[in-house]
């Protein structure tokens, strides 16, 4: 059998360095854009019995960290749903890269649970969080995540994260032209100067329930514009190779705001990310159709290595660039995974 002694890459030559994990596919908002009402509240959730346990998901992470994984990302659904997900941190937090440093672990949330398990977080050895919030007013938070939460709740989640060292927390604004575009100049005055790094997202087409299109999307560059006339922003490198996010500082030294433009910049050729579904798919792509069973080997006694290889050679075989091809399609729309089981 083939052992993998070394890194892998894919057949675009990208190697594999990122991980998310969706813990859950459950959530406690209704966000339009991911899990629509109409869709989501006659949805069959999986089973607890189908969702891989703490020690799958450890034994899994191993074998991408064998494979030249550097970052795990928790995230579903709501990650902070799921019970007792800082032991799971506390278990991936001490995994160690293959050059030796220990594994960053990170989580995206929607940070309604986060006031309360901000310590616990920390705690478990979380190193960065990531809080998702599309408005300031809890009109358009209402519209954008369809629930009856306040945007007091998320803001003191994200001030808990903050206080207990979670920093620098990001923020992650999803932006749909007509519904919440008017609040992209509050939110930048608001977290400007707070430490905090708000980044912009186009609405994607992930899915097949938000009903996306194109008119709905508000360009990064144009985002960019409106700040940068309010707020004169200069633009920054970015962190390490395949940032997703384009980085900006404001001029005033206000700090610095980013913009994730994945539908009309595609960075498919950076894309460096694996995901494991809740029960244990692997997917090579957010917008993929199909995933490779892990869970199945794994409950019926595959070795790490049978593991580490089956993950390598799907990596091998993967040469997913959707957003790069999104305008250039010419087939029928076809079946693409939700965002909330697959991991946003
Ligand atoms: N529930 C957590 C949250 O909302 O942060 C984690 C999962 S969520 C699927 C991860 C991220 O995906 C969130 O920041 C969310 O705003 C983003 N997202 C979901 N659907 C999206 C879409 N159609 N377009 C762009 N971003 C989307
Ligand atoms: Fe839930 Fe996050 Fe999806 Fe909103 S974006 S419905 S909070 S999983
Ligand atoms: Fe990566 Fe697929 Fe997104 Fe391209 S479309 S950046 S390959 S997840």
């Amino acid at each position: 059998m083939r052992g993998y002694g070394q890194f892998v890459a894919d057949s675009l030559q990208r190697p594999l360095r990122d991980l998310r994990i969706s813990v859950t596919d459950r959530c406690n908002l209704r966000c339009t854009y991911c899990m629509p009402r109409e869709a989501f509240d006659e949805h069959s959730f999986l089973p607890r019995a189908e969702l891989l346990n703490f020690e799958e998901i450890e034994r899994l992470a191993r074998s991408f960290i064998q494979l030249g994984v550097q970052k795990i990302r928790l995230t579903g659904g709501e990650p902070l749903l799921r019970r007792g997900v800082e032991r799971l941190i506390e278990s991936l937090a001490r995994l160690h890269t293959r050059e030796g440093k220990p594994v960053e672990v990170a989580l995206t949330t929607n940070a309604v649970l986060l006031a309360k398990k901000a310590q616990a977080l920390k705690d478990a050895g979380l190193a960065r969080i990531t809080a998702s919030l599309d408005g300031l007013t809890d009109e358009t938070f209402r519209h954008m995540s369809d629930s009856d939460v306040s945007v007091r709740t998320v803001l003191d989640g994200i001030a808990a994260a903050q206080r207990v060292g979670l920093a620098p927390v990001k923020v992650n604004m999803v932006v749909r032209r007509g519904v919440n575009d008017h609040e992209i100049i509050p939110m930048a005055g608001h977290f400007r100067n707070s430490g905090v790094v708000l980044r912009f997202i186009e609405f994607m087409d992930v899915g097949c329930t938000n009903g996306w299109c194109m008119d709905d999307v508000v360009p990064a560059r144009e985002i960019l514009e409106k700040i940068n006339s309010r707020y004169p922003v200069l633009q920054a490198d970015p962190n390490y190779t395949g940032e997703v996010a384009e980085r900006w500082r404001y001029a005033d030294g206000g700090g610095e705001v980013g913009v994730i433009a994945s539908v009309t910049q595609a960075f498919c050729h950076e894309c460096t990310r694996a995901r494991l579904s809740t029960d244990g798919k692997l997917y090579t792509c957010l917008f993929a159709s199909n995933g490779a069973d892990l869970r199945g080997p794994l409950r019926t006694g595959a070795t790490d290595q049978m593991l580490t290889n089956l993950i390598a050679g799907k990596w091998e075989q993967r040469f997913d660039r959707y957003s790069q091809l999104r305008h250039a399609a010419t087939e029928r729309p076809r079946e693409k995974i939700e965002m909330s089981y697959i991991g946003g």
